[in-house]
C-alpha cells in the first residue's frame, strides 16, 4: 500500500469517526435541548391553566373552563390540552366532563404520586412531547385551594395533560447537524488536499529513491532522483544522488582496475556490473591464494594437481585435461585427465601426444574456443556416445612458448556455466604460468645436475640421490637389483692415437648402445670417465649375466665412425647383485667393480660374475 493510499484511508476513517461523533453528540444535545424546552413550556402552560381554573372557580365561571382550554390550544406549538379530575375532586364536585376522566396509565400515575410525568412520542410523521402536570392542593395563596376543596394540604386535585409538537425543533436540529457535517466534510477535504500536496514530494522522492536503489541492486548506478524541494526530503534526494555518483565512479574505477588485472572486458557481459566486479575481485583474491599455494609446491605435478582441484571445486568443472608440452621431443603428456593423474588421453586424438602441433592451442598459442566455434580443432575427439560435447583449450605460456595446455570439456548442460567462468579461469592460468615456468626451469636445472651432458646418461650424483628410493622399492617388492660395472678396454689408446674427439664419439656411441640394450625401468649411469654402471631392476645375477654378455658382444660388434677412421672397441663387465652378494647397496656396487677388475686382469672383453673368492683375493687392494 502506498503512502498516499494509507494517508487517504487514514483520513477517510478519521472523517467517518468525526462525522459519527458530531452526529451522536449533536443528536443527543438537540434531543436534550428539545425535551428541556418542551418541559418548561408545558410546566408554564400548566401553571397558566391552574391559575385560570382557580380564577374561574372564584368567579363562578368554572363551567366555561373548556373555552379557556380551547384558546390555549391555539397557542402555536400546543397540540392538545386536557384537564383530568382527581378522585377527591370527583368526590366533591362529581365526575365532570367526559374529557376530564382519567385516560391512561400516565395520568393515573401522576394523580397517584403527584409527580409530573413526561414522554416523547416520535413517529415518522411527527415528533410530539407530552407532559402531565399534577395540581396539588396547597394552603398558600389567597384564596387557597383548601378554601374550596375539602381535601388535606398536598392532595392531588387533578392534572393537566399537554401535548406539543417539537417537529420544528427536530427539523432545525437536522438542518444544523447537516450543516455541521457538511462543514466537517469540507474541512476534511481541504485538509486532505493540502496534505496530499505536502506529501506529494515525499511520495515521489520515495518512489524515485526506491527505483534508484532497485537499479543499483541490479548493478546500475546511473539513475538519479529529481530534487523537488529544498526541505529534508529534497536533501534526501540530493544525498542519494551524491551517493549514487560516488558509488558509480568508485565502481567504475574498481571495475577498470579489475578488468585490467583480469584482461576481462566487463561491458561484454551486459549483466550486473556490480556482481561481475565482485565476482572478479573474489576470483582475484582466490587466485592470489592459489598462487601463494602453488609457489610453495615442490613440483609441477603438484601445481597441475592443485589446478585440477580448483577446476573441480572453484569452477565446478567435471571434464578437463591438463597437458604438458615436451618441446624437445615434439610431444605432449597428459598430466591429469578428469581428476585422474597420468591418465590416458581421453578427449583428444592421441596423435597430439606424439605430434604436439596437431593440438591447435599448442600450435597457435591462442585460446581455442570450441564452444562458440564448434569443430574448430580437428584433434578434439570426445567419445561418439557423449552427444554435443564442446571444448575450450587454454595455452599456458612459459618462456615465450606454450608450456602446458588446459582443455575444458563442456557437456551440453554446462555450456553457459563454463562460458561465464572463462575469464575467471584465465586469471588462474595467468597466475599459474610464471610459477610453472619457474618450476620447469628449476627442474631442468636440477635434471642437468643429475645428467652427464655429453652422453645424456644419468651421473653418479643421480645414483647417490636415488639410492634410498631404489633400495626401498627393492625391499618392498622383495626383489634384487643387478649391478653391471662396464669399462672400455684400452680406451686410453683411442685418445692417444686418434685424439680426444674420437674418444668422445666412442663414448657417445657406447652410451646409446647401452641405453638401447636395457629396459626403460633400468638405469644406465656414467659412473666415471669411460666407466658405466647399469642397474637392472628386479633382475637376478644370472639374468644380468645374460644381458651383460649380449652387451659385451654388441660392443665388440660396434663400429664407430671418427675423423681418424672406423673404430671398434671391446668392453669388460663385472656383475654383482643386491642383496644376493651384499645387503649393502654401495658394497654391492663395489663388488661389481671387483668383478670388473677381475675381468680386466683375466684377459678383458669378458663378463665376470662376482664371487666371494674374488673379494677375498682383491681385498688387500681395496
Ligand atoms: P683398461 O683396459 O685397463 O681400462 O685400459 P684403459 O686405457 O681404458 O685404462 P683406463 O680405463 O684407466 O683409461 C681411462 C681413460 O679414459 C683415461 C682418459 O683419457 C679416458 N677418458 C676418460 N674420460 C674421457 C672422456 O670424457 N673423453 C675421452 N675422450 N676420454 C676419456
Ligand atoms: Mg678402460
Ligand atoms: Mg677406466
Amino acid at each position: 500500500m502506498t503512502l498516499q493510499t494509507k494517508l487517504s484511508a487514514f483520513f477517510a476513517i478519521l472523517v467517518i469517526c468525526l462525522v459519527a461523533a458530531v452526529l451522536a453528540i449533536g443528536l443527543y444535545s438537540f434531543r436534550e435541548y428539545s425535551i428541556r424546552t418542551a418541559t418548561e413550556h408545558i410546566r408554564s402552560a400548566a401553571e397558566i391553566i391552574r391559575v385560570n381554573l382557580t380564577e374561574a372557580m372564584i368567579n363562578g365561571v368554572i363551567d366555561k373552563r373548556e373555552n379557556l382550554l380551547q384558546r390555549l390550544v391555539e397557542v402555536p406549538g400546543l397540540k392538545s390540552v386536557r384537564v383530568v379530575r382527581g378522585p377527591q375532586v370527583e368526590q366533591q364536585f362529581g365526575k365532570g366532563l367526559v374529557r376530564e376522566q382519567v385516560a391512561d396509565a400516565l395520568e393515573r400515575q401522576v394523580l397517584g404520586d403527584g409527580e409530573a410525568a413526561f414522554e416523547l412520542l416520535d413517529d415518522d410523521t411527527d415528533a410530539t412531547f407530552r407532559g402531565t402536570i399534577p395540581f396539588v392542593a396547597t394552603t398558600r395563596g389567597n384564596p387557597n385551594c383548601l378554601q374550596c376543596h375539602q381535601v388535606v394540604d398536598g392532595s392531588v386535585l387533578g392534572a393537566v395533560t399537554i401535548t406539543m409538537s417539537i417537529q420544528h425543533l427536530k427539523r432545525n436540529a437536522m438542518v444544523t447537524l447537516s450543516m455541521m457535517i457538511g462543514a466537517v466534510a469540507l474541512f476534511s477535504l481541504v485538509t486532505l488536499l493540502v496534505l496530499r500536496r505536502l506529501t506529494n514530494p515525499i511520495v515521489s522522492t520515495a518512489v524515485e529513491v526506491e527505483r534508484a536503489v532497485r537499479r543499483a541492486i541490479d548493478g546500475d548506478f546511473t539513475s538519479r532522483v529529481e530534487v523537488k524541494t529544498g526541505d529534508e526530503i529534497g536533501k534526501i534526494g540530493a544525498d542519494m544522488n551524491r551517493l549514487l555518483t560516488y558509488l558509480n565512479e568508485g565502481l567504475n574505477r574498481i571495475g577498470g582496475l579489475v578488468a585490467h588485472l583480469t584482461n576481462h572486458n566487463r561491458s561484454l557481459d551486459g549483466g550486473n556490473l556490480l556482481n561481475t566486479t565482485i565476482e572478479m575481485v573474489e576470483t582475484l583474491s582466490q587466485a592470489a591464494h592459489f598462487k601463494q599455494a602453488i609457489e610453495e609446491d615442490e613440483t609441477k605435478a603438484e601445481i597441475y594437481l592443485r589446478l585440477a582441484v580448483s577446476m573441480e571445486h572453484v569452477f565446478g568443472i567435471r571434464h578437463y585435461s591438463i597437458y604438458e608440452v615436451l618441446p624437445t621431443r615434439n610431444q605432449m603428456l597428459p598430466m591429469i585427465v578428469d581428476g585422474e593423474p597420468q591418465a590416458a588421453c581421453r578427449w583428444c586424438d592421441p596423435q597430439i601426444l606424439v605430434r604436439n602441433e596437431t593440438c591447435r592451442a599448442r600450435r597457435t598459442g591462442h585460446i581455442v574456443d570450441g564452444m562458440t566455434t564448434p569443430g574448430i580443432c580437428f584433434a578434439f575427439a570426445p567419445p561418439p556416445d557423449k552427444g554435443d560435447y564442446r571444448h575450450i583449450c587454454f595455452p599456458i605460456m612459459q618462456s615465450g612458448a606454450v608450456g602446458s595446455v588446459l582443455q575444458i570439456v563442456v557437456p551440453p548442460d554446462q555450456q553457459e556455466h563454463v562460458a561465464a567462468r572463462v575469464p575467471h579461469i584465465g586469471v588462474y592460468l595467468r597466475e599459474s604460468a610464471p610459477v610453472l615456468e619457474a618450476k620447469r626451469l628449476m627442474e631442468t636445472l636440477r635434471e642437468s645436475t643429475l645428467r652427464d651432458p655429453m652422453t645424456g646418461l644419468h651421473n653418479r650424483r643421480f645414483l647417490e640421490e636415488s639410492v634410498d628410493t631404489l633400495i626401498g622399492q627393492a625391499q618392498r617388492r622383495k626383489c634384487s637389483i643387478a649391478f653391471m660395472m662396464l669399462d672400455l678396454d684400452y680406451f686410453k689408446m683411442v685418445n692417444d692415437t686418434y685424439g680426444h674427439d674420437a674418444g668422445d664419439a666412442v663414448l657417445k656411441a657406447l652410451a646409446k648402445l647401452l641405453k638401447q640394450s636395457v629396459r626403460a625401468s633400468d638405469f644406465v649411469i656414467r659412473y666415471g670417465g669411460e666407466e658405466f654402471l647399469i642397474l637392472l631392476q628386479e633382475t637376478n645375477a644370472a639374468t644380468a649375466n645374460e644381458v651383460a654378455e649380449k652387451i659385451r658382444a654388441a660392443v665388440a660388434e660396434l663400429k664407430v665412425q671418427t675423423s681418424g677412421g672406423m673404430l671398434q672397441k671391446t668392453i669388460s663387465i663385472g656383475i654383482a647383485s643386491f642383496p644376493e652378494d651384499s645387503d649393502t647397496f654401495w658394497q654391492a656396487v663395489k663388488f661389481a667393480d671387483v668383478a670388473l677388475y677381475n675381468a680386466k686382469e683375466t684377459g678383458r672383453n669378458k663378463v665376470v660374475r662376482f664371487t666371494k673368492a674374488l673379494w677375498e683375493e682383491n681385498k688387500k687392494d681395496y
